[in-house]
């Protein structure tokens, strides 16, 4: 339970901690009511720290990373929000063409590094608007890329402490699935190898592709991205226009008139609209097609 000593032993640590922090604040959807405890940490001491902590005072704790695969609940979130920051900003060229990222650093300054360094791999996460830490717990992916293609070793911090490392084949990467999904475990920082590259090349391609996106995601507007996963021999979006559904709206949520795999808030929109439009799709969906759509975005938050 959140207490005041639990607050103060935070502040004691030298961690910025805010209680009844809005989550609308925190996530691409632009949704979701307060998280009881917020707190960036900066380094895997204090992380350490924070997790014992919240262990002894049976606090449960999320890892936040940039927010944008997640619909938080209308009621909020239980216990402390903890988003990396500091030394898990950190991003280096660790060996020859293997680049070493923290887990709080955005792909998109992952991805700068890297055309920088002239190494190609990550073009395809050039306009993926998250952090290497979400990237690598969803296994993201764009345009034929995904991490797993070059992230060869992830460190973690288990919920006991202790740091450990996985390497290639104990990641267990699939579609939007890696070893972390639905663990405890936090991811520190990520290991990737790459290919030398023409920096004009990289360039090029994340250009090309950004502008891909432009032209079919609506990008200026809150959204998680695709809500659903792709399903066998189809695109969730494609089933979705084929039901009659783009441009549907339900309360301040809306099936986005240019991209049907996107729901977006242009108006409003509380949790329970969002989850309410996915019920009405994923029934149409099943009703028309017989295709059961599953969710890519990750409900968070009190019931
Ligand atoms: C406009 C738009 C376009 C998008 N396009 C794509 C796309 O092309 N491809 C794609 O795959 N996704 C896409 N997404 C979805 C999203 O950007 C990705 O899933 C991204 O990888 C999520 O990262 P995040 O940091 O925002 O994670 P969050 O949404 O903050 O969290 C997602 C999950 O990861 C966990 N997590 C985050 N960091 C850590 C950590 N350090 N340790 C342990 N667990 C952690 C969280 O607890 C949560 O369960 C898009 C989203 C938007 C809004």
């Amino acid at each position: 339970m959140i207490t005041n000593e639990f607050i103060e032993q935070l502040k004691k640590d030298n961690i910025t901690v805010n209680t009844d922090e809005c989550m609308k604040n925190h996530t691409s959807f632009r949704i979701g009511g307060n998280a009881d405890c917020y707190c960036e940490v900066r380094d895997t001491d204090s992380l350490r720290k924070t997790i014992f902590l919240c262990k002894k005072h049976s606090v449960p704790y999320f890892i936040l990373g940039s927010g944008s695969n997640l619909l938080v609940s209308d009621k909020g979130i239980d216990g402390l929000v903890i988003h990396l920051s500091g030394e898990f900003n950190e991003i280096t060229l660790a060996e020859d063409n293997v680049i070493r990222c923290g887990a709080g650093s955005t792909l998109a300054r992952l991805c700068n590094f890297a055309k920088n360094m002239s190494l190609g791999g990550l073009e395809f996460a050039w306009g993926i608007p998250g952090s290497v830490g979400g990237a690598v717990y969803m296994n993201a992916g764009a345009y034929d890329g995904e991490i797993k293609d070059t992230a060869i070793a992830v460190d973690y911090m288990d919920s006991s402490g202790n740091i450990k490392r996985c390497r290639d084949d104990e990641l267990d990467f699939s579609y939007r699935h890696s070893v972390f999904t639905d663990t405890d475990n936090i991811i520190l920082r990520a290991s990737f190898r790459l290919t030398p590259r023409a920096q004009d090349k990289i360039y090029e391609r994340m250009q090309e592709l950004m502008e891909r996106r432009k032209e079919k995601q609506p990008i200026n507007h809150p959204s998680a991205g695709s809500v659903f996963k792709r399903p066998e021999n189809g695109y969730a979006a494609a089933l979705i226009e084929e039901c009659g559904l783009k441009g549907y709206e339900y309360g301040g949520a809306q099936v986005s008139p240019k991209h049907a795999g996107f729901i977006v808030n242009d108006n409003g929109a509380s949790a329970e609209d969002v989850l309410g439009l996915i019920e009405h799709i994923q029934k149409v969906v099943k009703e028309k097609k017989n295709v059961e759509l599953c969710c890519e975005v990750r409900f968070v938050g009190r019931k």
